[in-house]
């Protein structure tokens, strides 16, 4: 089994706990971790417990004086090294994420580049942890102002994006100055532990990464909680599992970074140039299979041009190769699991009840593995469930609108507010919808916001806080102010 996976890869991916530098299998068992294109283990994990996460915890603490204490440069160059590591290592890391996670190579090599850009933006940005000095109103003193290391910080990500999801906060962690503990999700845990193994090797003292893939996350992220040492938790996942998250983490006021759930919006105005709107609907809906918490999730076209929209994003789907990730020529990959194919297939069962119109797709395939076939909904009723629902899924749901302050309003309709999406020739008209969007980015004439010098995130119910950009290292200090008379 281990053999398969380092002939397929190229690489020797570690499989334990990493705690304080060291390589462990932990106190209890294993999980399995499964290839969605066949439904077959492909590897066995450690599986931490929470003793195993105190250790981390220990570990992470006491690596934490010497790291805050490194200089900048030195915590920079380490990340830097990481990503020129990461860069030579992309076949290798892509097809190892191709085998836990399912994506097309090419979704998942663009991950790498994406998930190592993590490493080198940061490593500009250890070395720009900028302070202030003024002084005071009554010209008594000077006021200071620091940024400090959190603190141990513990990290936990999905399985959407295993790679970037790390390295998004361990980048800003470690330039920051801050000791980590990550938990991957149990899906994808090889990715996260690959990356671990790249920033041992770029130099990274001991303790300063640990990881802890486990198969009860709730008792392992919540002994860390508990503990006083953890300052800081930076979580990607579900909204569910935030709120959950946050009501654990005030016993112990413990600060919270949350990348939470989306239902992004993708607007198509009477004036946009459709070829690009469909372009970019491409990359919007279909980055990842549709796995990414930035899908545009519903289509909201005017009237004038839905027809033709709909038509052309049709065709384009089916014309997709549906297959192994690693195969030549695939474009779609399996969904990661069978819970994940099961919903998009009942989202859009119920679609159609609600009086939607199958123009593509609709079904899954025949075969082995959890694959679902593109679709393309049209004439859905702003009322329909599917609307509400984080699809998950290569499934475009598109309504028909005439009013643009109605547009707004649907778009705006939702808990969630991550990112929209609109495509309209008068940029003018279109920054001034891009204001009225409820959603903390906004793509406008593009299918892809994501960027690593960029803050992302989201505002209402799908999170707190930013990753990226100069926000993102801002998330892993605390403000010092110092009074002084000198
Ligand atoms: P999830 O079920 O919330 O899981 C996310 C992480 O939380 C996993 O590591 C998971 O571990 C862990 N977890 C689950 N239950 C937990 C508990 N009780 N206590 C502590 N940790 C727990 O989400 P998912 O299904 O993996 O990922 C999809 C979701 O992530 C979507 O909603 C998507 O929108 C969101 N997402 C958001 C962003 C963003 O930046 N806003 C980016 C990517 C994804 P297990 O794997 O062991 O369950
Ligand atoms: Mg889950």
């Amino acid at each position: 089994m281990a053999a398969d996976l380092a002939t397929i890869t190229g690489m020797n991916a570690p499989t334990g706990l990493l705690i304080g530098g060291q390589w462990t299998q932990g106190r209890a068992g294993s999980l399995p971790v499964i290839d969605p294109a066949t439904e077959d283990p492909i590897a066995e994990v450690a599986s931490a417990t929470p003793d195993d996460a105190l250790d981390a915890v220990s570990a992470a603490s006491q690596a934490l004086p010497g790291w805050a204490a490194t200089p900048p440069r030195v915590r920079g160059e380490c990340l830097r090294r990481a990503y020129e590591l990461m860069i030579a290592d992309t076949e290798s890391l892509a097809r190892l994420m191709v085998m836990e996670n399912g994506k097309a190579l090419k979704d998942a090599r663009a991950e790498i580049t994406y998930a190592a850009e993590f490493f080198r933006w940061f490593s500009e940005e250890a070395v720009r942890i900028d302070g202030m000095v003024t002084r005071a109103p009554s010209g008594a003193n000077r006021i200071l102002v620091q940024h400090q290391p959190v603190g141990v910080s513990v990290l936990v990500t999905p399985w959407n994006f295993p790679a970037a999801m790390a390295t998004r906060k361990i980048g800003p962690a470690l330039a920051a100055g801050c000791t980590v503990v990550l938990k991957p999700a149990k899906e994808t845990p090889l990715s996260a532990l690959a990356v671990a193994a790249i920033l041992t090797e770029a130099g990274v003292p001991d303790g300063v990464v640990n990881m802890l893939p486990t198969s009860s996350p709730g008792p392992v992220v919540g002994a860390m909680l508990a503990d006083p040492r953890v300052r800081k938790l930076s979580f990607t996942g579900s909204t569910e599992v935030g709120r959950m998250l946050l009501r654990t983490a005030a016993d112990t006021v413990t600060n919270c970074s949350m990348e939470l759930g989306g239902n992004a919006p993708f607007l198509v105005f009477g004036d946009a140039d459709v070829d690009a709107a469909v372009d970019g609907a491409m990359i919007a809906k279909m980055r990842n299979g549709g796995e990414a918490c930035t899908a545009a999730n519903r289509f909201y076209v005017h009237e004038s041009v839905a027809t033709e929209f709909s038509g052309k994003l049709a065709d384009r789907l089916a014309a997709l190769n549906i297959g192994p990730g690693l195969d030549a020529g695939t474009d779609l990959g399996p969904l990661v699991n069978s819970d994940t194919r099961n919903k998009v297939a009942t989202l859009v069962d119920e679609a159609t009840r609600d009086g939607s119109r199958v123009v593509t797709g609709g079904k899954a395939p025949e075969r082995r593995g959890y694959f679902y076939v593109p679709t393309v909904l049209d004439d859905v009723p702003p009322t329909a469930g599917i609307l509400n629902e984080e699809i998950f899924g290569p499934v475009a749901p598109i309504v028909r609108f005439t009013d643009t302050d109605q547009a707004i309003a649907m778009a705006n309709n939702t808990e969630y507010g991550l990112v929209s999406y609109l495509y309209a020739a008068d940029l003018r008209r279109a920054l001034q919808v891009a204001e009225q969007l409820e959603a903390g980015m906004v793509g406008i004439n593009r299918g892809v916001v994501s960027d690593p010098a960029a803050p992302f995130g989201g505002v209402k119910q799908s999170g707190l806080g930013r990753e990226g950009g100069h926000e993102g290292l801002l998330e892993f200090t605390e403000t010092k102010y110092i009074a002084v008379d000198w």
